[in-house]
Order: C-alpha cells, then structure tokens, then sequence
C-alpha cells in the first residue's frame, strides 16, 4: 500500500468533484510572466501511470474508478467551471499529493489504460518511483533555506530522499562563516508526487509541482556536450547521414549547420 501515513477514509466520486479546485497561482515565480500564458489546463496535474496529457484525454472514460480506488484521496474529478476537462482525474499537490502507492491502485483499477504500467516501467521493471507526474520546481526567492534559515521540510517529506531532492551546502553571504543548507531537485528523479509542496513550510509553497512539458527546457540541436556520449553519436548519426547524402564537409561545416543538417 501507501509509502506514508495513515489510510484516510474512502468517499465516492460525488463528494470529491465537490472539492475546490484552488487557482494555483503561480505569479510569485521567476518564470511567472510566462506562466501567466498556460490556462489551469496547462497546470493540471494527473495520476501516476497516465498516458502524455492529449493520449490521456482520449483514453480516459471519465469513470472515477481511480479516484474511488486512492486510499488517500488525493485524486479529484475537474468538475465543471475547473478549467480542467470535465470528469477527468488529476490532484492538486498542496492540498493532497499522491503518497506513491507502491502498489498503485489508481492505475489498476483504470478499465481503459489511460492510466497504464507501462508509464511506470523502466528497463522491464514497474514501479511507482518511475511515475512522471510533474517536476518539482523551487521558488529560491520565498525558499527561507534560500535566506539561511533552516528548513529542509520538503527534502525529508520526499519519498525518494537524497536522490529526488538533495541539500546543497553555501556559504551563507551575510555572516561568511555559516553555511545555508539548500534543497535542490533532481529532475531525473523526482515523480512530481507532489508531497515536498503539500509540507512546505511558508506560507504559498516554495517549491510546487508543474507538468513536466511546462517545467523543462529544452536545448535544441545546436548546443552539443563534448563529454556526453549520446551527443557524440548524435553528430556521429548526423555525419552518417550527410555523408550518406554525397555532401559532407568539415566537420565545423556541420556542426555550424547542424539546423540545416537534422532538416534534411
Ligand atoms: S499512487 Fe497516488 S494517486 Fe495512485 S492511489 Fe496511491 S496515492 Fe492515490
Ligand atoms: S521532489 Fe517533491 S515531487 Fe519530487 S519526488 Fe520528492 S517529494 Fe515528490
Ligand atoms: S520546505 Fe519549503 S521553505 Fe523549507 S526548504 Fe523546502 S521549499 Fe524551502
């Protein structure tokens, strides 16, 4: 069953599509301006297991039965006026996060693979520590562990502690003798289960959840890490191919061209 607290009573459906869904306003961060743009929808937040946002749309029938089937009741029905699909599951983190049942019920009890093991399985092995519900993002401004204060609420709240979210020691600018002791989050890691925002200490959380396609960036191709081995094969593919092509020139030629090369 669950990795953390105690099973709260089960309630139907109905009583859980009666529950608020707060605006989650993210105005307070560094890329607030931005954010302003995505619509709740955007925002929302799914169930382990679920299928990328627009496959999940198709695929959900609207049955409720992961939400019934949380023993935590950390699922919620987007009732209508939400500004999420209507009838669709998702939870909001700073009310109740999922506890990453080891078991998953959610997606076990989904008659319609919307929400699927296949998303939590990684090199032929299920598990909910492979579950991408979001990313975890921190707010260094309203951090107090940021300011130097104490805190490392959320690190010791996440269920994958020390890989998820780690400290980080720094000098502490004021004094030059103490160190502030700094979460940081390792998206590689974190399943976006929401529980470091849910315990978060100040008083609109520092640290929140975001779908993953809002929270990452992306590089691009023109940008290649000399030490990486998966960008070299990448150059080596690109090289292949132009080569393949009757046209290759210096290899400055192509990684100055690299736009035009990956077009082609
Ligand atoms: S894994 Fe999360 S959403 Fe699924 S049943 Fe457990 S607490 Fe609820
Ligand atoms: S960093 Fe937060 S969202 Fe990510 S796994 Fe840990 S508690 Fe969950
Ligand atoms: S619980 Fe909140 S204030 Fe405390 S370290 Fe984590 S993000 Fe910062």
């Amino acid at each position: 069953m669950g990795n953390k607290g105690d099973k709260i009573s089960r309630r139907g459906v109905l009583g859980k599509v009666t529950q608020g869904f707060a605006v989650l306003g993210f105005g307070g961060f560094l890329w607030g301006g931005a954010l302003r743009d995505f619509s709740r929808a955007d925002l929302v937040l799914r169930p382990p297991g679920a299928l990328p946002e627009a496959d999940f749309q198709k695929a959900c029938i609207k049955c409720g039965q992961c939400v019934v089937a949380c023993p935590y009741d950390s699922l919620v029905v987007a009732a209508p006026g939400d500004g999420v699909p209507n009838g669709t599951p998702h939870f909001i983190a700073r009310d109740i996060p999922c506890y990453m049942c080891t078991d998953y019920p959610c997606i076990e009890e989904c008659p319609s693979e919307a929400l699927t093991v296949d998303m939590v399985t990684s090199d032929g092995k299920a598990s909910i520590n492979n579950a991408k519900m979001g990313l975890a993002v921190i707010h260094k401004e309203s951090c107090i562990a940021y300011w130097g204060i104490q805190c490392d609420a959320c690190y010791r709240a996440c269920p994958l502690i020390g890989e998820a979210i780690t400290l980080e020691l720094e000098q502490n600018e004021q004094t030059k003798k103490h160190a502030n002791i700094k979460p940081v989050v390792n998206s590689d890691a974190c399943t976006g289960c929401g529980i470091c925002e849910h315990v978060c200490v100040v008083e609109k959380a520092a640290i929140r959840v975001l779908p993953r396609e809002i929270a990452t960036g992306e590089v691009g191709a023109h940008y290649l890490k000399s030490w990486d081995e998966s960008d070299e094969n990448r150059i080596r593919s690109i090289k292949e191919k132009k080569e393949s092509n009757g046209d290759i020139h210096s290899t400055l030629d192509y990684l100055n061209n690299l736009d035009g090369l990956i077009d082609e």
